[in-house]
């Protein structure tokens, strides 16, 4: 059998194994909960998740939740639940706040070994002396402490002594590294603020690079993936973790999953909730996990997209496609087929005879792809709606639907030729009369007409009513982040179309939040989690890449 060909992450991997360097992987999803997860964060998710499972070992949900004034239980409670939704199970729920205390401990250590001092410089004047990649930078006047006073200092700042801003606690490492990230780092700064899990009992928080790798270590986590922003911290990384003398956890960077035709920083993405720009973090039209989801998408497709994109060392922006693509793939083979018309047309069987009392049921598939599937029971009457576009009084060459004279067959049904149109006084046409062939029925047809166009239907007497939300790219460039100025002047005004009222077969009555419809000829829909309660709403998840008949 042929082996697809490991990503440069399996092979790091495979040859810690073989060395016995590890007997089995610890991983970690590390989300910061200052908003909620979207489709590049299902990628770091899946390649996560998706190494432990195959390697051996498991993978914690860490929150990342050391900055107070950005993050809120409410993004805690969504990530989980995007995560599992998406089908992984992590070992422990874990809080980089739940190591304030063991960070401190940390800190303290540095400062013992000499290797952290408080510095009262403003963030302001550090950076003026931070010097420039190409230049070394100054040494602070407060660089040459003593263990005693920074011990005494940092313990002040902790017991609230200072206000925000009037210290910090940087790392003595070397003002003159080439790597920026060297010169003296800020380990933590002070900051007067409610945190939504340890509450008042902190002002000083520690930076990112004094959380991240040390919450790794504690963790015993083998392998650390982050994106590619974060190569120049890793030397950082490995420095702290050396000179604290913990567990080597080690950092791996791959690229961001970009894709085009929206944006994904969850700052941006705030952006367009705060100022209405779309309803709400779960607005299918956002690429967030839970719109995705609400908008119809499957686990299995974005699972089956992260596979496909794999994993690069140089960004790159993903065609939004490639992930309609992987949608289509799963619905195809789940989605349950219905029939329901947009904007109708009413057409009268002339020559059929409704009995009294009595009903011709038609049986209709729920999905030709699926042999164990079931069928459905379609009614079928005198009056149908057809879709106004599938009619033409004047129709081109080539044009197989219904035109004066033509026939065409019915899904499911019967073949119907066109006899008469009616028209009000304006001349719009409201009625077509047509005749049917009795026994030209779908599965039983030995009427020997062969006809090239086949129409979706629905009995106008018998169907029932639902609204659709036809969504677009929410965006009308590829990269909208890249573009000048304001990336909000190029969002799409048409990306939202709701048609009211639609008409769909009976079936449709049960439909359930979490099934999956293929309308005929009309493309992938679900019922909306939020809208429907009195009426139902139908997301189009992606359209048909090819319409059948048209
Ligand atoms: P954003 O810029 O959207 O706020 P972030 O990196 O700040 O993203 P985190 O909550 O810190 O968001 O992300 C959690 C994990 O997901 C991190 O390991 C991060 O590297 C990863 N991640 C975030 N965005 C992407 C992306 N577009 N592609 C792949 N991985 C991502
Ligand atoms: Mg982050
Ligand atoms: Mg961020």
């Amino acid at each position: 059998s042929e082996e697809k060909s490991l990503n440069f992450l399996e092979e790091i991997i495979e040859e810690d194994l073989k060395s016995g360097k590890y007997q089995s992987i610890v991983t970690r999803f590390p989300p910061e909960p200052n908003g909620y997860l979207h489709i590049g964060h299902a990628k770091s998710i899946c390649l996560n998740f998706g190494l432990s499972l195959k390697y051996g070992g498991y993978t914690n949900l860490r929150f990342d939740d050391t900055n107070p004034t950005t993050e809120e239980t409410e993004y805690v409670e969504s990530i989980k639940e995007d995560v599992k939704w998406l089908g992984f199970q992590w070992k422990h729920e874990l809080y980089a706040s739940d190591y304030f205390e063991k960070l401190y401990g940390f800190a303290v250590k540095l400062i013992e070994k000499g290797l952290a001092y408080v510095d009262d410089l403003s963030a302001e004047e550090i950076a003026s002396l931070k010097g420039t990649p190409t230049e070394g930078g100054k040494d602070s006047p407060f660089r040459n402490r003593s263990i005693e006073e920074n011990l005494q200092l940092f313990n002040d700042m902790r017991a609230g002594k200072y206000k925000d801003g009037e210290k910090v606690l940087r790392a003595k490492i070397d003002m003159q590294n080439p790597n920026m990230h060297m010169r003296d780092p800020i380990m933590y700064r002070i900051k007067h603020a409610h945190h939504h899990r340890t509450g008042d009992n902190w002002c000083i928080y520690p930076m990112y690079d004094f959380a991240h790798g040390q919450s790794d270590s504690i963790e015993n986590i083998t392998h650390s993936l982050c994106t590619l922003e974060f190569i120049p911290h890793r030397e950082l990384y490995d420095w702290f973790i050396e000179n604290l003398e913990i567990f080597p956890s080690h950092q791996y960077e791959f690229a961001r999953g970009n894709i085009s035709y929206t944006v994904m920083s969850k700052r941006k993405l705030l952006q367009l909730v705060q100022e209405r720009h779309v309803e709400s973090w779960d607005d299918p039209r956002m690429p967030t996990i839970s719109a995705l989801r609400r908008r119809g998408y499957t686990p299995e497709a974005i699972r089956d997209f992260c596979d496909r994109i794999g994993i690069a060392k140089r960004e790159n922006l993903i065609d939004v496609g490639l992930l309609e693509f992987c949608v289509r793939e799963h619905l195809n083979k789940i989605a349950l087929r219905r029939m329901v018309v947009f904007d109708p047309l009413k057409i009268v069987i002339t020559n059929y005879e409704e009995k009294m009392g009595e009903v011709e049921m038609l049986k209709g598939e729920d999905n030709p792809e699926d042999p164990n599937s079931d069928s459905r029971e379609i009614p079928f009457s005198k009056e149908l709606f057809i879709e106004r576009e599938d009619f033409m009084e004047n129709p081109p060459k080539k044009y197989f639907r219904l035109f004066p004279g033509s026939m065409v067959r019915l899904k499911y049904a019967y073949i119907i030729r066109c006899d008469e149109v009616i028209k009000d006084e304006s001349g719009n046409v409201i009625e077509l009369r047509c005749t049917y062939f009795p026994e030209s029925k779908s599965g039983s047809d030995t009427s020997g007409i062969n006809v090239k166009g086949t129409l979706h239907w629905v009995s106008a007497t018998n169907n029932i009513t639902a609204e659709v939300r036809l969504y677009d790219r929410l965006f009308k460039v590829e990269n909208p982040a890249a573009e000048e100025g304001d990336f909000k002047s190029y969002i799409n005004p048409d990306s939202l179309q709701v048609v009211q009222t639609v008409y769909a077969e009976p079936a449709l009555k049960n439909a359930a939040i979490n099934e999956r419809y293929q309308f005929l000829r009309k493309g992938y829909f679900t019922l909306d989690n939020k809208d429907t309660y009195h009426r139902l709403v139908f997301n189009r998840t992606v359209t048909l890449k090819d319409a059948w008949a048209k």
